[in-house]
This record gives C-alpha cells, structure tokens and sequence, in this order.
C-alpha cells in the first residue's frame, strides 16, 4: 500500500475528485484517470522508462491492461493496493509519490498499509476473461489473437464483423449474378495450371453443380499444393465475387470449405447451423485463422458473455435515437437475424450497428463537453482591449482587414476579456491571413503588460514570422525576440534574459520556446501555428509557463467538421473563410515528363516578366535505389545547363539556419529568380511575386501537402501558375490526387477528398492528431452520429455541469473508464 499525494496530480482545485484509477501497463507504466475533471495521465514508472506521453500512448495500445479502482482519502492522498504494488515490483516500506516531470509522471518513494477494497463489478471482471478460457482457444490461438489485439472477451465482442455473408440458402451456379458476392455448393470437375496469352500463370479449376458451371482462378499460387488439393469429385461450399468476361463466369481467390468425404451437403448443413442456413458474420484481422474457427470462437464469447456487457447510454437516449442496448447490438451485429437486410448490415446501417457507434461517439463528446466545461470554469485573465496597439497597427497596415478576419478577431478579443482562459482554435486556408489576426491578439496582450509566445513548428516558420512581425511591432514600439534552438552561447543568454525579465513582449520559436530554461515574467497569450505538427504535450507545457494563459491554435489545415469535432473537440472553433481580395485563383495544371520543356518554358516566360519561380523538390538527397531527382543536384543542373542565364537558389532542410535565413532573404530581395526547394518552403514563406511553382514528382506528395505548397503562389495580385509535373506512372490515388489539386483550390474540398482517398487514420496521422481510434465507429460513415451523440452529450453536460448529478454516477463511471489517457494525449487537455 503507497500513497500518493494527490497535491502532485495535476487536478483543478475548483472540483473535488472522489476517485481514481490507476492502469498498469506492461511495459513498466502506469496510466491514472479519474472519475473528475482531474486530468487523465500516464507516468512511466521508473526514471530509466521516462519517456514521453507519446511513447506510454503507445504501451498503452500494446498493453494488456490491469485495472484498479483507487479511492481518494479525506486527506487527499491516494491508496494502491497491495496487488498494483507488487505489480509495479515495489517492495514493502517503499513509500511512492508522484512527480510531474516533462515526460509523465514518475513513481518513487512507497510505505506498507493494507490494500483498499476493489469495487469492479463482476460484469467488468467478466469482460477481462483471458480468450484462453473460451472453450476452443488453446494457448497457440489465444496467442494469435492477441497479436491481433483481442486479449480478453471484451476485445472479441468488439471485434464487429466486417462483412456479412448470406448463406440462407446456397446459390445454384446457373443463377449466379456478375458482381454479387455468392456462396455456392458444386463438384470439382477440372483443375490444372494455365497462362494468359501474356505469359502470366494463373491456375484454373471448372467447378459445376448441374444449374451450370463457373471457372474458379488463383494468380498467386503453389503448382503442386494446389493441384493436390483441387481433384476432380471433391465437393465443397465455395464463396466469392462473381465476375463475368464475355460469356464465361469467374470467381477469382475464392474462399472453400470441403465437404467431408462421403457426406452429403444436407447433413452437414444440418451438423453446423453455426455456418448455414443464416447470415454469417465475416471477421476481419483472420490472417492465420480460419474464418469458421474465429466464428466458432465468436459465438461462444457473444453467448456466454454478451450479456455482461452493460448498457450505458441514458435509455431517454436509446429510445430519441431508435437504439438499442449495448448487449442486444452486440448480439445482433454478431450474430444478426435471419430476416435482417443484408445490404443494410454491410452498409454499417442497422440500427445495431447505429448504436454501437452512437454508444461509441457519445462517451467521446461527453468527455470533451466536459473538458469543455471544464476550461471554462478556469480562473484566467481578464485582458482589457485598450487599443493602444491594435489601433496603431490597423493604421499601419496597407490594407483593411477581411470581413474574415474581423470577425474572428472580435471572437477572440471577446475570450481573452472573459475571465477564463481561451482555448480556441483558428482555422483558415493558406494565405487568409492568420498571421495578422494572430499578431493583433498578441498586441491585446501586450497592451495589458502580458507577454506572448508564439510557437511554430519549424526554425523556417519561426524566423519568417519573427521578420514579418518585428518589422510591424518595430514601428509600434513591441519588443520582440526570436527563439529557436540554433541560437547559441551569449546570444541565447541574453534572449533568455530578455524574456525572463519580460523586455521580449512577444517571443517567437520553434518548440525552443517551451524548454525548462525559457523562463516568462508574465505569459498571457500562448499562439500555437499550425498545430497538426507539434506533439500535443506542448500545448499543455505552453500552458504552464504562465497562470492559465490564453491558448490560441492557429491551423491551415482544413478539417472537415467531423474530424474537427473528434480532434479539436474541446475547443472552440474560429474560422478565416475569406482570402483577402485581389487574389487570382492559382492555374493548375498535370504535366508529364514528356513535356518539361515547356515547363521550363513558363518558368522562363515568367522570370522575363519580372517574377520569380520555385521548384519544388521530395528529398534532399538522391537515394540510391528511387529515381528521385534530388534537389540539389537539380539546382545544379538547373543553373547550368537550362538557365545559365538566370540565378537559381537552393533551400533544404538539412541547410544551417543561417544559411537557409541568407537564401529566402536572397529570393524575396529578388536576387535570385528560381527557387529550388525540398518541402521545407511548405509552410509560411510569403514571397508574392513568386508566380510559378513547379513541383517534381507531384504524385508522391500528400495532398494536404501539395495543397500547403501551391498557397507559396498566388499571394499578389498576378495570375499565378502550379504545374505539377509526373512520370506518368500513376498509381489510382495518386492520379485521383493530382485531379483534385486540378480542380479546386478550396482547401475544404481538398481535405474531404483526402479523408476519403486516405482514410480517417491516416489523414492527419492518427497518432500525432490525436484521432482517436474507434473499436466500431467509421468517422466517414458514421458522420451523421457522431453529429447527434455529440449533441446529446453536450446538453447532458450542459444540464449537469461537471456531471455530478447522482444519476449521471453511472455515466460518469463508464466515462473515466472509457477515456484512459488516450483524450489528454489527443491534446484535447
Ligand atoms: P496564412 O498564415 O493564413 O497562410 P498569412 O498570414 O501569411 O496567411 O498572409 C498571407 C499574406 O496576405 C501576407 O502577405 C499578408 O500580409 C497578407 N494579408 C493578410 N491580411 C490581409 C488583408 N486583410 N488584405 C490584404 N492582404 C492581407
Ligand atoms: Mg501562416
């Protein structure tokens, strides 16, 4: 037994916590939540294991998990049992103590009590059965699933099948329909190895059932295995999509089940009503396992423990949304009715199916609404608008702000005078104009003797920011100081001076800004840029170094609503959705290899006219294997064979600081006409009278990415051009891609054409965005629900402020339970 002093946790004073969870983890952490606002976290356990939330996230996804429910003493310490203890390897007489340190939290000190009394519920317990104790899980398939990431019962009834196969009844191959998936019952009649007119192998056997007959092909495949397995006479159930080349009916890869010698098809249908005459479940993840083994195993957890599975959801809930309870979708989604609509359950559509998501997405919003609410019960600062600043600086500008921008701008200007600390986000397309909002936020801190950081991600971006915006605080008498990681020795000390004095008003910085060295005198506003390339620690580090600043999240990322809403949920949202006027919408063209001659005619038609051009770049360096034309080498050539006449430079990411510094300097003072660069100019370099981007091997980019790269164009007035040249040698998405990028430049449409080219998880890489990841929900199916789960969790919140009414208990309970770490590390703290 330990304790731990609850003064350590991270926890909001204002609200008093009752309990907390502590999670072991296999690696040697630990993960604590809490049935109250105090934040869920992960400490690694001992000082050799510290690592970064990110790294514990992962364990965390690794680990089989332990659960404990801890209750919190009236002298607000923490009590572990006696069974965690030994877990952790903690001997008696260890007294344990959490302490916050940049990397999670860490363990140390322990002294002996007597252990608390564990409050699960036996449901629970029955949930955490090991798959070994399934009847038909032996020790080598328990292993298998678990690689597959299903431990424990629950695991398996949240394993939802992917597809479902109708064997009601079994097709006759006479009526089998092109580009339906059908399961059928036939008699090998041939089978031998055979080419294509191409040269290709391919194998063929010709199946028949006396409706007709249908060729059966594999193109990968063992000669000699499959000739062994594939004779003439065998009888099997086959399955697999009807495809139709002229006259002749083919099934390719299709999945078989023998029938056992000498016996007839109505016995066996009879012996294993688990396979026919119903809708079977097909389950994803079964490499290495048979499909009938893995349904076997299904049954057999959904049967005996589906009904532990509790139902959580408020019933006023199930009943406004025509849902079911928890266990009774389980069921249905395992093992669905006869009469139910096939197409329906493999649409994700039943309302089985629509349950299980909404149970899903709800507890997801419930936790954010109350983070939410959360926040906004924070003390933080109340800053006045004085104007002293902001007024000077719009008279300043040569320019009138965008309806925009004014706009959003009164949005924050109204968080910043509420007493509670702003979390907002700022969206808006590259080039709207979030740099100024984000400047003009700043003076209203400044204006209020409060300092600013402003953080971006790269030292390009800090420095480019730090010469945009010095230039205008010069004029209005701001100090400003630029702090990234290259700045060394006396000049780091004094920067440092200069901030910890508070001299530096506003500080701009890559993540150097948040280093344990960078002391404030009086942090006020914290300006996250483009925030979908930082961890998501630094946000709540940002925080620390002043009392409860304001945040301010600035992203050029466009992301659809629903993904904002699971992302960013907790925050709210400002959005830019207006470029300033005079903008011509920059041409887009494809051009193949085939044609680089013209395209470096347009670069040189342009540079005549007084402008200047990039040429975009994927690698600093040529790699041996890929054909990838590396960018400096291409400069090279560039000056000398095809533009001896003209000045090109050259900026990659492995260039010093200073040097890269020297060479955007070079190009916006026009003193070089071509800019070849690596991805590095991807964010935040404003030159406006580059008018051509030209970008080499177009189709290996993301879009997000070439979307980010193209707005370095079209910043002045004059028409701008993107070419974005290809071998040819398309892949589908990579063509569908540079189509996209063709036709629209809204990066609205642009982000929703990549969720769906890519998919949820990889679109803003799931991790780093803190997407998390749904068991059952389909973020791009399911949009809709999560739309009307979210409403419902917020009007809980918003009825039950902090979620303490004793009838929400149950709620709350599943809620800490369901959370984990995982929301805190999404950066949604
Ligand atoms: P973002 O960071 O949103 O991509 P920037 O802040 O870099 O965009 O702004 C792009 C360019 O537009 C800059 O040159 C900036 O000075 C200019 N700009 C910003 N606001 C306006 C405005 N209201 N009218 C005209 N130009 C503007
Ligand atoms: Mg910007």
């Amino acid at each position: 037994m330990s304790n731990l002093h609850c003064q350590e946790l991270p926890c909001s004073a204002h609200v008093k916590t009752t309990m907390i969870y502590v999670y072991l983890l296999n690696k040697g952490g630990a993960r604590c939540e809490a049935a109250g606002p105090v934040r869920p976290f992960i400490f690694p356990l001992t000082e050799s294991d510290s690592r970064c939330y990110s790294t514990c996230a992962a364990m965390f996804e690794a680990a089989a998990t332990a659960m404990t429910i801890i209750k919190l003493s009236e002298d607000n310490r923490i009590s572990l049992p006696l069974e965690v203890t030994e877990a952790l390897g903690l001997k008696p007489g260890d007294a344990v103590e959490l302490t916050a340190s940049e990397n999670g939290f860490l363990l140390a000190r322990h002294t002996p009590a007597s252990p608390a009394p564990l409050r699960e519920s036996v449901s629970r317990k029955n949930l955490e059965t090991p798959m070994q104790f399934i009847k038909g899980v032996g020790p080598k398939l328990a292993e298998n699933l678990a690689k597959k990431g299903v431990s424990v019962v629950e695991d398996a009834l949240f394993l939802l099948p992917h597809r479902y196969e109708d064997r009601r009844t079994l097709a006759k191959i006479g009526r089998l329909r092109p580009g339906a998936n059908e399961v059928f019952f036939a008699e090998v009649i041939a089978a031998d190895a055979a080419s294509t007119r191409g040269g290709k192998r391919f194998f063929e056997v010709t199946v028949g059932d006396g409706s007709g007959t249908v060729t059966l092909k594999w193109f990968h495949f063992n000669p000699a295995f499959m000739k062994k397995i594939w004779k003439p006479g065998r009888k099997g159930i086959f399955t697999g999509e009807v495809v139709q080349y002229g006259f002749q009916r083919e099934v390719h890869h299709p999945e078989v089940e023998w029938l056992p010698e000498g016996e007839d098809l109505a016995a066996v249908m009879a012996g294993d009503p688990l396979s026919f005459g119903r809708i079977l479940p097909v389950y994803p993840l079964t490499e290495g396992l048979s499909q009938k083994t893995l349904r076997k195993v299904m049954k057999e957890a959904v049967d005996r423990f589906v009904a532990d599975v509790e139902n959580h959801l408020p019933l006023e809930v199930i009943g406004r949304h025509d849902l079911m309870p928890l266990d009774k979708a389980l069921q249905a989604a395992h093992f669905p009715a006869n009469d139910a609509d096939l197409q329906t359950l493999n649409n994700g559509a039943t309302a089985a199916h629509r349950t299980l998501a909404f149970d899903e997405f709800f507890f997801l919003e419930l936790g954010l609404a109350l983070k939410k609410n959360g926040i906004a019960l924070e003390e933080g600062i109340d800053f006045q608008v004085t104007h002293k600043y902001t007024k000077e600086l719009l008279k300043l500008l040569p320019f009138s702000l965008t309806n925009a921008q004014r706009r959003v701008l009164s949005e924050i200007k109204n968080d910043m005078m509420a007493p509670h600390p702003m979390h907002r986000l700022v969206q808006g397309d590259v080039g709207c104009g979030k740099t100024l909002v984000a400047l003009m936020a700043a003076l209203v801190a400044v204006e209020n003797d409060y300092q600013v950081a402003i953080m971006a991600p790269t030292e390009i971006l800090a420095e480019q920011h730090f010469l945009n915006i010095h230039h205008w605080c010069d004029a209005l008498g701001v100090k400003v100081a630029l702090l990234t990681s290259s700045l060394k020795g006396k000049a780091k000390k004094a920067a440092l001076e200069e901030i910890a004095t508070g001299n530096a008003q506003v500080v701009i910085g890559t993540h150097a800004v948040i280093q344990d060295k960078v002391e404030f005198r009086r942090l006020g506003l914290g300006i996250i840029d483009e925030q979908h390339r930082f961890g998501v620690l630094q946000r709540g580090i940002l925080k620390k170094k002043g009392q409860n600043p304001d945040i301010l999240v600035m992203t050029a990322t466009p992301i659809p609503r629903t993904l904002a809403m699971t992302v960013f949920g907790d925050l709210s949202l400002s959005v830019i959705d207006e470029l300033p006027p005079g903008r011509t919408p920059v041409e887009t063209r494809i051009a193949f290899e085939s044609r680089r001659s013209q395209v470096y005619g347009v670069i040189r038609e342009e540079v005549k006219k007084g402008r200047q051009a990039y040429v975009i770049y994927p690698l600093v360096e040529e790699s041996e294997k890929s054909d990838l034309k590396a960018a400096a080498q291409m400069a090279e050539q560039l000056q000398s064979d095809v533009f001896p006449d003209l000045r090109v430079g050259l900026l990659h990411g492995r260039m010093r600081p200073d040097e890269k510094e020297a060479v955007m300097a070079a190009f916006k003072a026009r003193e070089t006409d071509i800019l070849v660069a690596t991805t590095v100019i991807e964010v935040g370099i404003d030159v406006p009278n580059a008018t051509v981007m030209v970008i080499e091997h177009a189709e290996r980019f993301g879009l997000s990415q070439l979307h980010q790269l193209r707005g370095r164009v079209g910043r002045g007035s004059d028409k701008s051009r993107c070419i974005l040249l290809t071998t040819g040698r398309l892949s589908e998405d990579g063509e569908k891609r540079l189509r996209v990028m063709e036709s629209t430049s809204d990066g609205f449409r642009i982000a929703e054409a990549d969720l769906e080219i890519r998919g949820p998880g990889d679109f803003l890489g799931t991790r780093q965005a803190g997407l998390p990841d749904f068991r059952v929900a389909n973020i791009l199916r399911d949009g809709r629900i999560l739309e009307e789960a979210r409403m419902e969790a917020f009007s809980f919140v918003e009825k039950d402020r902090g979620l303490v009414a004793p009838e929400n208990a149950g709620l709350r309970r599943e809620l800490a339970r369901r959370w984990g770490g995982r929301l805190e590390l999404a950066g949604i703290a």
